[in-house]
């Protein structure tokens, strides 16, 4: 039998937002090259019959290199196996899907791609933040603060006016939020870190461009996290004491009947 990949969007973490497609091909799959912010508690019940490889990656530690998890997926699949690369959100999204897509390509191997859950929406979600609501924001840009952005980045995402969110933005944090208030954007601008989305220790900090670094610090708000910046954060419901807080005087500022 010949061998194949595919790329499988594993969700935010939580196994019930795995989708059915990403289910069957677990099911069938003969190996599993899977990351930490896939859901993987119950690989062995999901792929009964897959040999389960922890590829675990983690911001700035990353136990297998990318080259090499692309030689495994390679080498497992040229061997006559049913590979699932089983990654975090969705395989496209910052996630270096394409890259794996390219090397499996390059090698001549089948590749199918199932779509997950992003965290940059679904996490939001989870913490009552809509990326997008009608009057407020018609937009959002996902961008990644694994770097920090560049002034000319930072302009134009202070000029669009949406929505910002930041994946892998915690150790960039104080460039990003600073750059943008450097490019206009408000001090008063509310920002959003939801930490460990759909976990049991998921946690909100609601804080302003001009406070979020001192915030995030006293928090002690650490990866994995997606950070919200624009007005929607101001929808947050239910969340904690701080989001209470800023709705309160956003509801103060209003025009409220
Ligand atoms: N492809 C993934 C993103 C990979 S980049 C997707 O579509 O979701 C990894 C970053 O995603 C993390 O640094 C963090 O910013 C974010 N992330 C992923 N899962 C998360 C979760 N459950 N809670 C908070 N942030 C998460």
């Amino acid at each position: 039998m010949s061998g194949r990949v595919t790329l499988v969007g594993g969700g935010p973490g939580r196994e019930d937002l795995l989708t059915v497609a990403a289910v069957r091909a677990l099911a069938g799959a003969e190996v599993v090259l899977y990351d930490r912010l896939a859901p993987h508690e119950h690989l062995a019940e999901l792929a009964p019959r897959a040999e389960l490889v922890d590829v675990g990656k983690r911001p700035g530690h990353h136990a297998i290199p990318q080259h090499e998890i692309e030689r495994l997926l390679v080498e497992h699949a040229l061997a006559g196996r049913r590979v699932v690369r089983l990654k975090g959100g969705d395989p496209y999204v910052l996630g270096r899907g394409g890259e794996e897509l390219a090397a499996c390509r390059a090698a001549g191997i089948p590749v199918d791609v199932v779509p997950g859950v992003t965290s940059a929406v679904a996490v939001p979600g989870a913490a009552g933040i809509p990326l997008t609501h009608r009057g407020i924001s018609c937009m959002f840009t996902v961008v990644s603060g694994h770097a920090p952005l560049s002034d000319a980045e930072l302009g134009h995402l202070a000029g669009l006016g949406g929505t910002i969110v930041v994946l892998m933005g915690m150790t960039t944090l104080p460039a990003t939020a600073a750059g943008l208030v450097r490019a206009g954007m408000a001090a008063g601008t509310p920002v959003a870190i939801v930490e460990r989305g759909f976990q049991a220790g998921q946690r909100t900090t609601v804080a302003e461009l001009g406070d979020v670094v001192a915030r995030a610090a006293a928090v002690r708000a650490a990866s994995p996290a997606i950070i919200v910046i624009g007005e929607v954060v101001r929808l947050a419901a239910g969340g904690d004491g701080a989001a209470r807080e800023v709705m309160q005087r956003a509801a103060g500022l209003g025009a409220s009947p």
